[in-house]
């Protein structure tokens, strides 16, 4: 008698949470109507013509195996100069996608995501990746580029885990954390060599079994540094193959 009374109460209790909830949101939807996060327009996170005017990046004119935007012919990151920068000989990822070059709009959008905590444009980030994904690329789950413990618990909340969660909403494949959190500074202030050494050994596979191949998500390519150190991390952990996609490339 007396459990079927708590039960009782659990629901009513959950049910209450759920229509109070539900109105906190209708309530803020009124006081703080959804803005487009790029022209403010009230309606959608992103609206349809700040959507359409992004730098997508045309697949066919894209490097098919580091996805610089214009490198499908002769790609200026795939070279011995270009990667002797980065301290390489080879991209340690067998290929690499990008939606969006990056620009201002494009980084306006990051910007907004991450550190003003627009979380609900990990959705739109994520629909415009998957199309960067090529029916050919194939992998067992998705994984992320975790974020520093530092920045994490100042975003509240990990911004590549966001995305890639979505992504693997989208393809109907597991996202998976593989990764340690490293313990760096945050790379946007660093040039690129100061990239590399901040980098350099800091990720780490979690224990378990990797599967052989993975997709790794990330936010922005910038040098390819951060890139290169999660995927080394994760194909020494027994990973064989990984394929990264990221919503921006510089
Ligand atoms: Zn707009
Ligand atoms: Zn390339």
């Amino acid at each position: 008698m007396l459990r079927a009374y708590h039960r009782l109460m659990g629901e009513t209790r959950d049910k209450l949470h759920r229509i109070l909830s539900f109105a906190g949101e209708a309530v803020a939807e009124t006081l703080w109507p959804t803005r487009c996060a790029l022209c403010d327009m009230p309606g959608d996170v992103l609206c349809e013509r700040c959507a359409r005017s992004l730098a997508h990046v045309d697949w066919w004119r894209a490097c098919h195996r580091c996805g610089s935007p214009f490198g499908h012919v002769q790609c200026d990151a795939c070279n011995p100069v270009a990667l002797r920068r980065l301290a390489r000989d080879d991209w340690p990822f067998a290929r690499c996608a990008s939606a969006m070059a990056f620009d201002e709009a494009t980084g306006r959008l990051v910007r907004v995501f991450k550190d003003q905590g627009e979380q609900r444009l990990a959705h739109v980030m994520a629909a415009a990746m998957v199309r960067m994904v090529a029916p050919s690329w194939e992998f067992d789950a998705i994984t992320f580029v975790p974020a520093t413990l530092a920045a994490e618990r100042y975003r509240g909340f990990d911004h590549a885990q966001l995305i890639a969660r979505d992504v693997a909403a989208a393809i109907d494949i597991p996202c998976i954390e593989t990764l340690a959190r490293p313990k760096t500074r945050d790379q946007r202030k660093l040039t690129g060599a100061q990239r590399i050494a901040n980098l350099a050994g800091s990720f780490h596979a979690l224990d378990g079994r990797l599967p052989n191949r993975i997709l790794l998500v990330d936010d922005v390519f910038t040098t390819g540094a951060t890139l290169c150190a999660a995927s080394d991390a994760l194909l020494a952990a027994g990973c064989r193959e990984v394929s990264c996609l990221t919503f921006a490339r510089v």
